[in-house]
């Protein structure tokens, strides 16, 4: 038995914090597409190369460029157990060609938490995020304010312009997702303004039933 979970919710919902608590409470891999985007943009491999302009204004990466990377990363064998994934689907195709990859190894998507958060809270949080380039740990301007002596950077397309647009992405092509997972019975609606340790606690819960039933 393997346990596949698909985290959805607008950007800056949390969904790359509490996705990666869970990976590692369950020996789960914690797969994230942007994550992997940005590394490829680091290292400066073709990849990046395609993607980086993508990124840094918020538009998707082309569907199959996105599925095929997924495909691999789900073959890899950390993802035998199973995985959580963050960022993907995006797309009602990437849904769909999800659905068939795993169908192909007697797999379903287990559970579908979405992370709800209001469009103003994500702009809120989005524009105020800041990384301190020495540590790599993240703050926020008004939330979590970094130490004065702190080297801030800002994520590129955490600008004011390319959120609003990162929201236009998700309303548009990401949002019809949540019907998708209705459907299938898996989706299960969770408090994006919930603390961190709660939301995490509540996840995993949520997860147990799913397991048990
Ligand atoms: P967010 O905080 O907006 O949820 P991510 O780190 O998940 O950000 O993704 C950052 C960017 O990477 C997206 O705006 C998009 O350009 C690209 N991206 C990530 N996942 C996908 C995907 N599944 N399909 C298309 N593009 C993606």
């Amino acid at each position: 038995m393997a346990i596949h979970l698909v985290m959805i919710g607008p950007p800056g919902a949390g969904k790359g914090t509490q996705a990666s608590r869970l990976a590692e409470k369950l020996g789960l891999a914690h797969v994230s597409t942007g994550d992997i985007f940005r590394e490829n943009i680091r290292n400066e491999t073709e990849l990046g190369a395609r993607v980086k302009t993508l990124l840094e204004s918020g538009t998707l990466v082309p569907d199959d460029l996105t599925i095929e990377l997924v495909q691999d990363r789900l073959q890899q064998p950390d993802c035998r157990r199973g995985a959580v994934l963050d960022g993907f689907p995006r797309t009602p195709a990437q849904a769909a060609a999800l659905e068939f990859m795993l169908a192909e190894q007697g797999f379903s998507v287990n559970l579908a938490p979405y992370i709800r958060l209001d469009d103003e809270a994500v702009i809120g949080r989005l524009t105020g995020r800041r990384t301190d380039m020495c540590t790599g740990k993240i703050y926020h301007l008004k939330y979590d304010p970094p130490p004065a002596e702190a080297e801030l950077e800002q994520r590129p397309d955490d600008s004011e312009q390319t959120v609003q647009h990162r929201l236009d992405e998700y309303h548009e092509n990401t949002a019809p997702l949540l019907d998708y997972y209705k459907e299938r019975g898996v989706l299960q609606q969770f408090d994006g303004e919930m603390t961190i340790d709660a939301l995490a606690d509540a996840l995993l819960a949520a997860v147990g039933e799913r397991a048990v039933a």
